[in-house]
């Protein structure tokens, strides 16, 4: 029999876990390939949702459609579309809203984006687009009854004056109808915990989704961190350390610090879980995995066994 003190939420037989997982738009066939590969692994998890972000430029653009669109047509996963204020005007934005709606689509992640012209240069509206996220979340409910996410940031979105004033603009996409928000990824539990907490006192009371990035290559991780203004702390770093040229044992590593890392949360209480793949399956796959969800017949193909069944019963 357990003892009290050796009770922990994440060894429990039952949690209502719930995850999602972020793609991103292929860019060539072989990346295509290795999407849909982990789409066919990851899908049967039956995550909340899948999302695919969205980037610069009409092909990348294009791409994120298209992906999605084959989302719906082809699995039974529910998609959110990545959707940026970046370049483009209202009525172009709304477009793009309108032919996700057409396509099925019924969530969509909504942001600001980075500068046309590259991160760490001013970012500047564009003259007929929408100035700021809350705008874009206002304009996509107008459109259509969308589920829409926002992004958040524990550790102070780069361009943030300070904390408080980006939960103040969290605040306000809240308002324009936010539904839920995702945060930039983190490796300390305790500044996401510290941040909800600072989210609730300023009235905010939407899921805010920790988005976890499972450490593929930890050299990769840190430039993207450094970029996005998210800390690594010195312990990561030296779990790494010396395995540069070691693949198989940086990815039990990888696996186990991932693990550490969500099922701490699941002891403090956390059930949503957002993941960066990186378009791969394995880590997020294994994490699934500890978090007690197991693969199920996909949506489409169990409904395609039923209709079978139903021919047959009226065959006999
Ligand atoms: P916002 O949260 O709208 O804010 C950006 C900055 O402006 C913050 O500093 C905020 O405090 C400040 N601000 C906002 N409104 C006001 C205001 N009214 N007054 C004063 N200051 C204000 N990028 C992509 O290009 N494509 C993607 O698909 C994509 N997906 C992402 C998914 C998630 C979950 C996250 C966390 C980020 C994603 N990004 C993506 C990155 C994002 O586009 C960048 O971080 C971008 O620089 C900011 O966009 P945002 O919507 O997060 O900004």
């Amino acid at each position: 029999m357990p003892t009290a003190s050796q009770h922990r939420a994440s060894r429990d037989g039952y949690r209502p876990i719930r995850v999602s997982i972020e793609f991103f738009p292929p860019k060539t066939d072989e990346m295509e390939q290795i999407l849909w590969k982990s789409i066919e692994r990851l899908a049967p998890l039956q995550p909340k949702f899948v999302s695919v972000t969205y980037g610069a430029g009409g092909s990348t653009r294009e791409r994120t459609h298209n992906t999605v669109a084959r989302m719906v047509r082809e699995t039974g996963l529910k998609p959110a579309a990545h959707l940026t204020c970046v370049d483009a005007t209202r009525d172009e934005i709304d477009a793009v809203v309108q032919s996700y709606w057409d396509a099925g689509v019924r969530h969509i992640v909504a942001l600001r984006g980075d500068p046309a012209d590259g991160v760490g240069n001013a970012y500047r509206p564009h003259p007929g687009g929408y100035a700021q996220t809350s705008d874009l979340v206002a304009g996509i409910k107008r459109i259509g009854d969308f589920k829409v996410s926002v992004s958040a940031y524990p550790e102070k979105h780069p361009e943030a004056a300070s904390l408080d004033a980006d939960i103040d603009a969290l605040k306000a996409k809240v308002d324009a109808g936010a539904d839920q928000a995702i945060t930039q990824f983190f490796f300390e539990n305790d500044i996401y915990l510290r941040y909800v907490d600072k989210v609730r006192a300023a009235g905010i009371d939407i899921p805010i989704i920790p988005g976890i990035l499972p450490v593929q290559n930890f050299k990769q991780s840190a430039n993207f961190a450094r970029r996005t203004g998210a800390s690594v702390p010195y312990w990561l770093a030296a779990r790494f350390e010396g395995l540069e040229n070691d693949p198989d044992t940086r990815r039990l590593v990888a696996a186990a610090v991932a693990a550490e890392q969500v099922l701490d949360l699941v002891d403090q209480g956390i059930n949503d879980f957002h993941f960066y793949s990186m378009n791969r399956s394995d880590l997020v796959y294994a994490i699934c995995h500890l978090l007690g969800l197991r693969a199920q017949a996909p949506k489409v193909e169990a409904a395609k066994v039923e209709a079978a069944k139903v021919e047959a019963a009226k065959a006999a």
